[in-house]
């Protein structure tokens, strides 16, 4: 089953112009459908320039996660497949065009982080890659050298033995070249990353203090790392802060 739905915090329809109709918008009580959609209705009125709108889906049938994760889980993760599910939604590259990516987040998080991705596209802020870790055989290092936003990944916090927030599916690191891991002692990862730890600069898909990447996450109560006191993850999202 496939069901639509409109966020209208997602910015779909077109609240500008009020043209989203009534009965355009659904929803599924949790954990029922196969598949949930956020979609938007009919184009606004004729005469108006048609802007993009937000296509994003929760894709929960059975086997949607199990294929997708064969490098980014095995046993013994925190928390396994069917505790997750599997983003699909429109996002704007750095090429200014539409995108379709992937995102894999814990069930708990999926429906508000499809909200979150909504106001992303609306916000026009851009993201050069969006697709799952297993692309880079869920080597972090190389994700995060080619600018790859990503979420979950059953690894460990770089340098320790705990688990990593990205293990529970609860962490997403955004456009990781442009806002890299700061250490308090100066270390930039990735490496390449590193003209972006000036953070003075303005380049696209940079994320600054209260811009709308850090608002759209902090509405879904994630809060990001380039609050952090000493080191600085100003890649990174998560729910409960760490
Ligand atoms: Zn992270």
């Amino acid at each position: 089953m496939l069901v639509l739905a409109c966020l209208a915090a997602a910015g779909c329809g077109s609240a500008r112009s009020g043209t989203a109709g009534p009965g355009s918008a659904s929803s599924v009580p949790g954990g029922t459908g196969d598949g949930v959609a956020v979609k938007a209705g009919a184009q606004g009125a004729t005469g108006v320039q048609a802007v993009p709108r937000f296509r994003g889906e929760i894709v929960t049938g059975r086997e949607a996660v199990r294929g997708k994760v064969r490098y980014a889980w095995r046993r013994g993760c925190p928390v396994g497949p069917v505790e997750l599910l599997l983003l699909r939604v429109d996002y704007w590259g750095f090429d200014k065009r539409v995108h379709q990516g992937e995102l894999i987040v814990h069930r708990d998080h999926a429906r508000r982080i499809l909200v979150v991705l909504g106001k992303l596209f609306k916000a026009r802020y851009p993201i050069q890659r969006l697709q799952l870790v297993d692309a880079y055989q869920a080597d972090d290092d190389r994700s995060m050298a080619a600018n790859n936003t990503s979420a979950f990944n059953c690894r460990r916090v770089s340098g320790s033995t705990r688990w990593s927030e990205h293990a529970f599916g609860r962490a997403i690191d955004v456009n990781p070249l442009r806002n890299p891991y700061v250490t308090r002692g100066g270390r930039v990862s990735p490496p390449a990353g590193r003209p972006y730890a000036n953070r003075a600069r303005r380049a696209a898909g940079m994320i600054h203090a209260n811009d709308a990447v850090v608002r759209a996450f902090a509405a879904a109560g994630w809060r990001w790392g380039g609050y952090w006191s000493g080191s600085k993850d100003y890649q990174h999202f998560s729910s409960t802060g760490r």
